[in-house]
C-alpha cells in the first residue's frame, strides 16, 4: 500500500469558498472531521460576480441562514416586471420576499462562520490537478485527501480533473454597483425584458445593501458571445431605462460579471471520493438564474452525505447522494420556450394577462407546476399595469 494512503492530510478537501463550497465544509467541519477549504482568492469576498440576491427559500430551508447579520441584508417584498416598452406590472406573493445582500461581507461572514465551526481555510491556494491513490487522492501541492468537494464555480477544474461533467450552456451577466444614489420604489425588484439587450434573460435594478445594483444578463455560447461588450449593453440598458430611472451619469462604484450555467446539472456529477456543488454542478435555476439557494442547501446536504461516508455511516455519496439532485424540468422547459419564442412584441401585449402572471408566478415566487392555478397566488390587489 501506498504511504500516502495511511496519513492524509485532510479528511475532506473543498475547492471554492464561496456558497456552496462554505455549506459544505460547515457540514464537515460540524461533523468533526478534518476540512481544508481551498480558496485561489486571498479574500474569499473580494471579486464577486453575482448579485447576491437570496430568496425566502433560502432563508427558510438553510439553518446556516438564521444567523445571518441584518445589517448585511435587505428585504425587498415584490417584483416589477417591466415589457420591452417599459410598461410595468408588479408581483407579489403573500409572505415572499427576496433579500438584497451586502454580498462580500455575506461571504466573509460565512468563511468566519466556518473556520469557527473547525473548518481550515486556505487562502490564495489554487486547485491544478490530481493524482488517484488507493483510498483518497493526493492533490498537486496541497497535500492527500480521503474525499474531495469542487465547489469551484461555472468552469470547474475538479470536474475536468476528475473526468467529470462540464457546464456547456451559459449566460453571460455584467452588473454595476452605484454609490450615493436613489431609485424609485426601492422596495421592488425591477426587472426589465428586452430581446435586443437582454436576449435569453433579463436586465434589473435594485436599491441594495448601501448601492444600487443594476445589471444586464443575455445567453452566450460556451464563452463569451463573440462581439457582446458588456460596457455597451450597459450603456443600452441604461439610456433604455431612463424614463423610469436615469441612472446615466452615475459612475460605478465596482463591476461585477461572469458566466452563469442554465443548462442543468452536469453529468456525470459526482464519481468515486470527487463530487461536485453549485455551480461546478450546473445546479443554477435555468429560468431564474439564481444558483446561491442551491448551493447553499446541496453544498451542506453534500457535506453532510460525504461526513457520513467518511465515518462509515453510508456509501460513498458518489453512488446514492446526487440522486436528491434538482431535475428543473419545468424551468428547464420554460428555458427552451424563451430561448425560441421570445419576443419583444409579444411581451408588450402580454404583459398583463393571466399565463403571463402564472409563467411570472413560477420564475419569481418559486411556485412549482406550470399548470397549477392553485400554485401561483397573486392577489389581484397586488397586480398593477402601468404604461409608462
Ligand atoms: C452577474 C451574476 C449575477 C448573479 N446573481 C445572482 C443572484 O442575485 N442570486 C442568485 O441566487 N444567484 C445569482 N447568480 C448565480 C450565483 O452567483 C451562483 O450560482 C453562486 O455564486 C454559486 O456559488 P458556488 O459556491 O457554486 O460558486 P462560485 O460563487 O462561483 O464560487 C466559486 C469559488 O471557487 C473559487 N475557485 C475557482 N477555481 C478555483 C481553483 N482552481 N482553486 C481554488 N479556488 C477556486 C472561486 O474563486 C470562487 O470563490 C449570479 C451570477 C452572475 C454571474
Amino acid at each position: 500500500m501506498d504511504a500516502r494512503d495511511s496519513a492524509f492530510d485532510a479528511d475532506c478537501v473543498v475547492v471554492g469558498a464561496s456558497f456552496g463550497g462554505l455549506a459544505s465544509a460547515h457540514a464537515l467541519a460540524s461533523a468533526g472531521l478534518k476540512v481544508t477549504v481551498v480558496e485561489k482568492k486571498g479574500d474569499p469576498g473580494g471579486k464577486l460576480h453575482t448579485t447576491g440576491i437570496i430568496v425566502k427559500d433560502a432563508v427558510d430551508q438553510v439553518a446556516l441562514l438564521d444567523a445571518l447579520p441584518a445589517a448585511l441584508v435587505r428585504r425587498i417584498p415584490a417584483v416589477r416586471l417591466y415589457a420591452p416598452n417599459l410598461s410595468h406590472v408588479d408581483l407579489a406573493a403573500p409572505g415572499y420576499y427576496f433579500l438584497a445582500t451586502d454580498t462580500p461581507n455575506v461571504i466573509r461572514w460565512l468563511a468566519g462562520l466556518t473556520e469557527r465551526a473547525g473548518a481550515t481555510l486556505r487562502l490564495g491556494a489554487s486547485f491544478t490537478g490530481l493524482e488517484r491513490l488507493r483510498s483518497g487522492l493526493e492533490l498537486d501541492g496541497l497535500g492527500t485527501t480521503r474525499f474531495l468537494i469542487g465547489a469551484d464555480g461555472p468552469r470547474s477544474k475538479v470536474a475536468r480533473s476528475a473526468g467529470l461533467g462540464s457546464n456547456e450552456r451559459f449566460l453571460a451577466g455584467v452588473e454595476y454597483e452605484f454609490a450615493g444614489v436613489d431609485i424609485p420604489d426601492p422596495d421592488r425588484l425591477h426587472c426589465f425584458i428586452d430581446r435586443r439587450i437582454a436576449p435569453g434573460y433579463i436586465a434589473w435594478v435594485l436599491a441594495g445593501v448601501g448601492a444600487v445594483q443594476a445589471g444586464v444578463a443575455r445567453r452566450a455560447g460556451r464563452s463569451e458571445p463573440s462581439g457582446w461588450k458588456p460596457d455597451e449593453a450597459m450603456a443600452a440598458f441604461l439610456g433604455k431605462i431612463a424614463p423610469v430611472m436615469d441612472l446615466r451619469g452615475a459612475k460605478p462604484a465596482s463591476v461585477r460579471a461572469g458566466l452563469i450555467p442554465c443548462g442543468g446539472v452536469v453529468r456525470p456529477v459526482a464519481t468515486s471520493r470527487v463530487l461536485l456543488v453549485g455551480d461546478a454542478a450546473g445546479m443554477v435555476s435555468p429560468v431564474t438564474a439564481g444558483g446561491i439557494h442551491t448551493a447553499l442547501k446541496h453544498g451542506l446536504a453534500a457535506g453532510n452525505a460525504v461526513a457520513d461516508f467518511l465515518r462509515g455511516k453510508a456509501e460513498d455519496p458518489s453512488t446514492w447522494f446526487v440522486r436528491s439532485y434538482p431535475k428543473f424540468r419545468a424551468k428547464r422547459l420554460l428555458r427552451w420556450a424563451f430561448d425560441r419564442f421570445q419576443t419583444d412584441f409579444a411581451f408588450n401585449w402580454l404583459l398583463a394577462t393571466r399565463p403571463m402572471r402564472r409563467a411570472a408566478g413560477i420564475v419569481y415566487f418559486h411556485h412549482k407546476g406550470v399548470f397549477d392555478d392553485g400554485a401561483v397566488r397573486l392577489p389581484a390587489t397586488a397586480i398593477r399595469v402601468r404604461r409608462s
